[in-house]
């Protein structure tokens, strides 16, 4: 086998792997990882509870109790916890599903957030304007890694998710969008499979974590598609990101504490107006070439509706924390879809570029997750394939 698949241009990008990684590792991921540790971007506003729109609870969803009571009683401030138990019972929550790894830590700050405004993003099924039913939860203390959510539960939202929603690629009849959209979920996939190998429950009695290269081979490496998509989602998002920059530039990033604030504007202008992206990836995808067809708006509309069903899948997954992961990068990417293809006259509902606070959040933490899984399998990716060889 060719040992150096990942070179050259990623497929429908318009840089390389080595520009990529070079990139990520210098100027991205530094960025990133100190973006998502600031008070704007570490609280995600998100409705955890089940109500899954296509099957009925399969047993797996029991996780709304579980999280609450899972949570030390003097871990959060008093003032702070009267939100998230409203209406619930206080005193006998019981825990139903006993996994601590995939219970959701939820730390509330009514401060923070205030003065973006709401619209509908057409890509996505979540209606943010419920806000009795929403939470907001630090990401900061719940880390996408291993959870132990496996087996039926887990493989039916996968299989739903890939065959309702995008068909196995490559198949002859798909076009360029149809690909995309296949591309952009496998690359989340390999992404959240690339999470939890490198966060992984070792050892169960002594509570050791660490990485499981076997599973990032297993599940990724072995599929150079899988880590393409990997390379073509974040070139995506990136890209969103990028084209938002100067509206993203003007938004607010009032938390209510200046001094964390002004870091945050700070950071995000590095981000947005990096010298070194734009020398080496000027436009790291082109959405232009898109939707030009004949077939051009109805096909949108139908990638929009797979697209929607997909996010609203992500209240099927039956454990919490994947859920919280799940939910906000689903959102994440129809931020992304939404910033490339709904705004600039293509989309009459949505000429000029609006988006919500969560979504930028949503945005901003997903690029982070998808640059921390290409640099695990930039740093980790030979040692896992030596590990596997001749296995
Ligand atoms: P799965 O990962 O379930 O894959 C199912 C099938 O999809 C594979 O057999 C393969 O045919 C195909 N496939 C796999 N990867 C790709 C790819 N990149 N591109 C295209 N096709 C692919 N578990 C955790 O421990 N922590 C989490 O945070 C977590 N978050 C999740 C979030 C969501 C939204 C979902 C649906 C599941 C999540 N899970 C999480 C469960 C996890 O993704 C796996 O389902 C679980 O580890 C079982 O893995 P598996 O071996 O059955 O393969």
């Amino acid at each position: 086998q060719d040992k150096h698949r990942y070179s050259g241009i990623v497929e429908d990008c318009c840089c390389d792997y080595e520009t990529v990684d070079h990139l990520n590792e210098e100027v991205l991921h530094p960025l990133l990882q100190d973006l998502v540790k600031t008070p704007f971007f570490r609280y995600f506003k998100v409705k955890l509870w089940c109500n899954c729109p296509f099957w009925p609870d399969d047993g797996m969803c029991r996780l709304r109790d579980c999280s609450v009571c899972e949570c030390p009683e003097n871990e959060f401030p008093e003032l702070f916890k009267k939100p998230y138990h409203h209406g619930l019972p206080s005193d006998d929550l019981k825990c139903q599903e006993g996994k601590p790894q995939a219970a959701v830590d939820h730390t509330l700050d009514s401060k923070a957030f205030r003065g973006w405004t709401e619209t509908d993003n057409p890509w996505t099924y979540d209606d943010e304007t419920d806000n009795s039913e929403m939470t907001y939860v630090n990401l900061q203390l719940n880390p996408e890694r291993y959870t132990g959510y496996t087996g039926p539960s887990a493989r039916r939202i996968w299989d739903a998710v890939y065959s309702e929603n995008c068909p196995k690629y490559p198949a002859e009849e798909l076009c360029q969008e149809e690909k995309i959209l296949y591309k952009l979920i496998s690359g989340l996939h390999s992404s959240i499979s690339i999470h939890i190998a490198s966060d992984y429950l070792l050892d169960e009695a002594t509570n050791l974590w660490g990485h499981n290269l076997d599973l990032m081979y297993n599940q990724v490496l072995r599929y150079p598609n899988r880590v393409q998509n990997l390379y073509f989602t974040f070139l995506f998002v990136l890209r969103a990101v990028t084209k938002a920059a100067d509206y993203l530039e003007q938004a607010e990033y009032d938390t209510g504490n200046p001094t964390e604030d002004l870091k945050t504007h700070s950071l995000m202008r590095q981000l947005l107006y990096n010298p070194k992206l734009q020398a080496a990836c000027p436009l790291p995808f082109d959405e232009a070439k898109l939707w030009k067809g004949q077939r051009g708006p109805e096909l949108k509309q139908k990638i929009q509706a797979q697209f929607k069903n997909i996010s609203a899948l992500m209240d099927c997954v039956g454990c919490e924390k994947c859920r919280l992961w799940g939910k906000l990068q689903v959102l994440g990417l129809g931020t992304a879809l939404k910033i490339l293809f709904s705004v600039n006259g293509e989309d009459h509902s949505h000429q000029t570029l609006e988006l919500q606070r969560n979504e930028v959040i949503a945005l901003i933490n997903l690029l982070n997750r998808l640059s921390e899984s290409i640099k695990f399998v930039h740093e980790m990716g030979a040692a896992a394939e030596k590990l596997n060889e001749g296995t």
